[in-house]
């Protein structure tokens, strides 16, 4: 059997939905539908679930809401009445969505998670339903009957194993599930939704709960693309990948398939496709768990801006015990998570996405280290871009990284840092975020446009 997810520019409208209808009923072994709340129609218009946080923020500050509201009833009452559903279906969503404003606001991130999923979960009956009108037997299947368990760790929160045997139910049903994306139950029965983006999650827990033969992730483009569209003109197209390559990629800013859903599937070996919904017989993108890399030994190269870089110097650092240990232990009791720690012998930098480091927070932390490990300096840059070179081949081949400099020396820009993960399946250069763009065309001028003797 197949699982299927369909993004939220697959599930904006009436027309839209009516592809998804065509690509599930071409193929019976799709038997579950996970999806997304309806997303953008064209590039200015705005998502469901911006629309939900919006009327969401209203409501947290006391501010009016009715004409929130109204859009996102609008938005699904469109849909709706194009589709042919009765006025009841849309009627009850608007119920669904009155009650949810209604919600206790004394945890605001629990009140936003509730209503952020009004999104995924109106739209999911709405699709079950016309299933059902056109004849298609669909049933609507909310994460709690389901059972997607989660912690409850608001903004980081994950799935729970504990769930598994009860989602795996799931595959002895005999009509289609329609599952909803982007949230699950704590324990407690308390509502969380994944980080945004996180429908492709859902879809591959489930997929992997009910231990599918394939995870078919649709979207709206033909594949996973070597590189950013918007930077290098027409980048070729990824026809199979690792999870490790995807997972790296993501991570750097792929947007095409969420970081975090590629754990479950991995971990039971579901091969994951990336589909097209507007052109479903285009061969996509497959994720698998090993690939031969003697072709193409990097597979991708990602860019993504927004890093801190907290250096810290102290001489003799790599004689002083526990050093480390404390230097991390402060970021821990700061609630910070780092991403990269290269080190000198002198040195170490964490570095730390800007996003998850409010100014407060980042004083603080400077004032500690100072203060706890008497360094001789810490410094504080901003402006961080990570480039990261990706591909399963790296390890097997000499002279990638030398390449991989030489390509960025001849833009003229600076390497800040250099971290090669110990699985080398990535390389990541830190640079500053002004010289990302042009590293990434030399890079990918280096790597994918020249014919290359080292290969
Ligand atoms: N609707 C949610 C978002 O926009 C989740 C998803 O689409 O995957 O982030």
């Amino acid at each position: 059997m197949k699982v299927c997810k369909f993004g939220g520019t697959s599930v904006a409208s009436a027309e839209q939905i009516r592809k998804v209808v065509d690509i599930v009923t071409a193929d019976p072994q799709r038997r579950i539908v996970v999806v997304s709340a309806p997303g953008k129609r064209f590039s200015d218009d705005i998502k469901v679930t911006d629309l939900l946080i919006r009327l969401a923020e209203a409501a947290l500050q006391g501010e009016e809401t009715e004409s929130h509201l109204k859009r996102v009833v609008d938005r699904f009452r469109d849909i709706a009445e194009d589709l042919g559903l009765s006025n009841d279906v849309s009627n009850e969503i608007e119920k669904d969505l009155r009650s949810r404003l209604t919600c206790d606001k004394t945890d605001s991130l629990l009140y936003m998670d509730t209503m952020k999923a009004a999104g995924e979960d109106n739209n999911a009956k709405m699709i079950a339903a016309y299933f059902n009108l056109i004849g298609v037997e669909a049933k609507y299947v909310s994460p709690k009957e389901g059972g997607l368990l989660v912690n409850n760790r608001p903004q980081a929160v994950r799935a729970l194993p504990e769930g598994d045997e009860q989602l795996a139910k799931l595959r002895d049903e005999s009509a289609l599930i329609v599952f909803p994306g982007f949230f699950g139950y704590t324990k407690d029965g308390t509502l969380r939704t994944f980080n945004r983006g996180g429908s492709d999650i859902t879809g591959s827990i489930v997929a992997a709960a009910v231990e599918a033969d394939l995870y078919e992730n649709f979207t709206d483009v033909d594949s996973v693309f070597a590189a950013n569209p918007t930077v290098i003109e027409n980048p070729v197209p990824i026809k199979t990948m690792t999870y490790r390559e995807m997972r790296e990629l993501a991570y750097a800013g792929f947007s095409v398939f969420h970081d975090e859903a590629l754990i479950p599937a991995f971990r039971k070996s579901i091969p994951v496709s990336i589909k097209n919904t507007n052109n479903p017989d285009a061969p996509g993108t497959s994720i698998v768990k090993e690939r031969d890399y003697h072709e193409q030994q990097v597979i991708g190269i990602a860019a993504d801006s927004g890093f801190t870089a907290i250096y810290v110097d102290k001489y003799l650092m790599n004689t002083e015990i526990g050093f480390g240990r404390r230097l991390l232990q402060i970021f821990e009791e700061e609630d910070i998570s780092y991403e990269h720690t290269p080190s000198g012998i002198d040195n170490l930098s964490i570095i730390i996405r800007t996003c998850y480091l409010p100014l407060d927070k980042e004083q603080r932390i400077v004032e500690r280290i100072h203060r706890e490990l008497d360094p001789d300096a810490v410094i504080v840059e901003h402006d961080y871009s990570m480039i990261v070179l990706v591909g399963e081949g790296m390890q097997y081949t000499t002279g990638l990284a030398a390449r991989a400099a030489s390509a960025i020396a001849s833009t003229g820009a600076n390497i800040e840092m250099i971290n090669q993960g110990s699985s080398e399946v990535s390389l990541v250069f830190g640079v500053k975020v002004p010289d990302e763009d042009k590293i990434l065309r030399a890079l990918y001028a280096e790597f994918f446009q020249k014919t290359s003797v080292h290969s």
